[in-house]
């Protein structure tokens, strides 16, 4: 344990001076112990930090509505924080020209999917969980797979070496617009099947 928190901490130092996105070069990555557990149950990514979420806390999932309605999800199936890592597949947060929250580019996906492999390799989770379909892409970039949110979301697959559940984002706007809460929690319940066996 005492190796994995050394390299774990590297990583961090690593991303928090890391300038390779150049329009990220501004921003601090939200990776640390705060993060959650290093050996976890379930390994999260998500899209990436929030401007009033995790970019602000420094803690993902955090601070905004996002991670309100994550809690919901998480305490319907009884998974407690302290069991589970969440990251997301870029660690810096992307603004719009309006300092507005905006979607990673595919550039920045790819910069930072070295990251995200070697926090897949160190912490060695049975269970990955996408939350969103940019999370689920960004996976393609460390071991290539075909699943898509719109056939996969709430299945049980195999992905490297892991189980992976694809689970829909848990923003305000997924909820409204396309995935309510009550879809998002019998996704969840496919979680809660994999974490049970
Ligand atoms: S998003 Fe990732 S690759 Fe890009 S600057 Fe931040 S830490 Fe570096």
């Amino acid at each position: 344990m005492r190796r994995k928190i050394k390299e774990f901490r590297a990583i961090c130092e690593e991303a928090r001076v890391c300038t390779i996105c150049p329009d990220l070069a501004d921003k601090t990555a939200v990776l640390s112990e705060l993060n959650g557990s290093l050996s976890p149950k379930v390994f999260f990514v998500g899209e990436a930090p929030g401007r009033a979420g995790a970019d602000r806390t420094r803690r993902p999932f955090t601070g905004d509505k996002s991670g309100e309605n994550l809690q919901i999800l998480l305490d319907s199936i009884g998974l407690s924080r302290d069991d589970v890592f969440f990251t997301s597949a870029v660690m810096c947060s992307p603004r719009s020209a309006t300092d507005a929250n905006r979607k990673p580019t595919r550039a920045e996906v790819r910069n930072c999917s070295s990251y995200l492999r070697r926090l897949i390799e160190l912490l060695d989770p049975p269970v990955v969980a996408t939350l969103g379909a940019v999370g689920l892409d960004a996976l393609k970039l460390i071991e290539p797979h075909a699943f898509t949110l719109k056939e996969h979301a709430g299945s049980i697959q195999h992905w490297n070496g892991r189980v992976l559940v694809p689970l829909y984002h848990p923003s305000p706007l997924v909820i409204a617009s396309q995935r309510g809460l009550d879809v998002q929690l019998a996704t969840f319940r496919t979680l809660k099947v994999v974490l049970d066996n």
